[in-house]
Formats: C-alpha cells, sequence, structure tokens
C-alpha cells in the first residue's frame, strides 16, 4: 500500500506532483493562439505560456508521466467561426501555420484534433455535433485510462475555454484533476473570465494551483 501522491498548491517547483500514474495535457498551444501574429492570440501565451509549459512537460517526462496534447483543428467554415454564426475569428485551420504547435513547445506525445467534422466545443475529451448537438468522445479519456493514468494535469490556452473545459470534463471522467495558472493564460473576452473559470473548476473539485 502506497500513499498516493498529494497535489501541493506551490507550482510548478514541486516535482513530486508527477507520477507514472499522471497524465500531463497540453491545451492548444498553437500559433493561432499562442503567437503574437495568430488570429485569436492571448496575451502572454509565447512569452509566458510556453515556457511554463516546457518547464511541466520535463518534470512530468522526468517522474515517468504521460503526456497528451490537444489541437483545435477546424474545417474552414464552421458553426465555431462568426463567419458562420459563432463567436470567433477563424482560428487554427487543419493544416494551416495557425494550427501548429508553436515552434518552442516541446511536443513528446501524442496529439487529439477536436472540431476535424465541423464539431463545436472546447473540451480536449469531448465536442458537440453543431446539427444534433450530440456530445461526441475525443477517445482522449480512452487512451489516459490505457495509459493507466488516474490524475490529470491541465495546462495550455486559454484557462477560460478549452483548459477549463478540458479540466472540467477530466473530473466527470473520474480523473483527480489539477490546472496549473502558471502554465495557461486567459482570453478574457468579457473582463474576469479567467477568475469565474477557477471558481468554477473549485467548485468542480478540480485543484486550481
Ligand atoms: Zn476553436
Amino acid at each position: 500500500m502506497s500513499t498516493p501522491p498529494r497535489y501541493p498548491s506551490k507550482y510548478p517547483e514541486d516535482v513530486t506532483v508527477y507520477a507514472s500514474d499522471t497524465a500531463l495535457i497540453v491545451v492548444d498551444v498553437q500559433n493561432d493562439f499562442a503567437d503574437p501574429g495568430g488570429s485569436l492570440y492571448v496575451p502572454g501565451g509565447d512569452t509566458q505560456v510556453v515556457p511554463a509549459v516546457n518547464h511541466q512537460i520535463s518534470l512530468a517526462l522526468e517522474a515517468g508521466a504521460s503526456l497528451f496534447y490537444t489541437q483545435d483543428w477546424h474545417p474552414e467554415r464552421t458553426p465555431h467561426f462568426a463567419i458562420d454564426g459563432g463567436i470567433w475569428p477563424v482560428h487554427c485551420v487543419a493544416g494551416t501555420p495557425g494550427a501548429g504547435f508553436h515552434p518552442d513547445l516541446r511536443v513528446e506525445g501524442p496529439s487529439v484534433h477536436k472540431g476535424a467534422g465541423g464539431e463545436d466545443g472546447y473540451s480536449g475529451f469531448t465536442m458537440r455535433d453543431p446539427v444534433s448537438g450530440e456530445e461526441i468522445p475525443t477517445g482522449l479519456a480512452a487512451m489516459i485510462r490505457e495509459a493507466g493514468c488516474l490524475r490529470v494535469v491541465v495546462v495550455g490556452l486559454a484557462l477560460d475555454y478549452c483548459v477549463k473545459d478540458t479540466a472540467l470534463d477530466s473530473a466527470a471522467e473520474g480523473f483527480d484533476t489539477t490546472v496549473l495558472l502558471a502554465a495557461t493564460a486567459a482570453v478574457n473576452l468579457n473582463p474576469g473570465d479567467g477568475d469565474a473559470a477557477v471558481r468554477q473548476l473549485r467548485e468542480a473539485g478540480v485543484t486550481v494551483g
């Protein structure tokens, strides 16, 4: 019988957060979000988030944790975009430079593509069918379970959309879930969205450190 590792409140210094049963999910560190020239640039994406995420990747690899990545991966026309009734400028169109990983990001694991069939939604775990509204699993939960992981750490972009929804779904899947604020940043489309996301995550039992 071993005591499961505790998630301390201080990140990113404590290496013990990662173990072989931990999955680190790196959410959407793509050029359209992380590069100042991207169509949906999140301030700090390149200068703050990419180095912080790379640091977490190093810690995770040292501990034998599993690494997973997600990428927004849209068709040219989708109800997700403002031109087709959504709220977002065109971003992360499949195969374009904007959909690629930021060049400084360490990529050390498989990537789950979200939205390739025109689905909406932000989570790395589920997508919404644009017509029926039905939730469709991406396969990420199965990949994490196959890797033997019980704990999930979520980092990347952006805190108030894809990081939040990925972490909420992770907790709903039964994984012990942590979001590291040092390795994410908020869009704050409306002022305070980032703070509201933190409250919502904590209410759902997600550790926010
Ligand atoms: Zn998107």
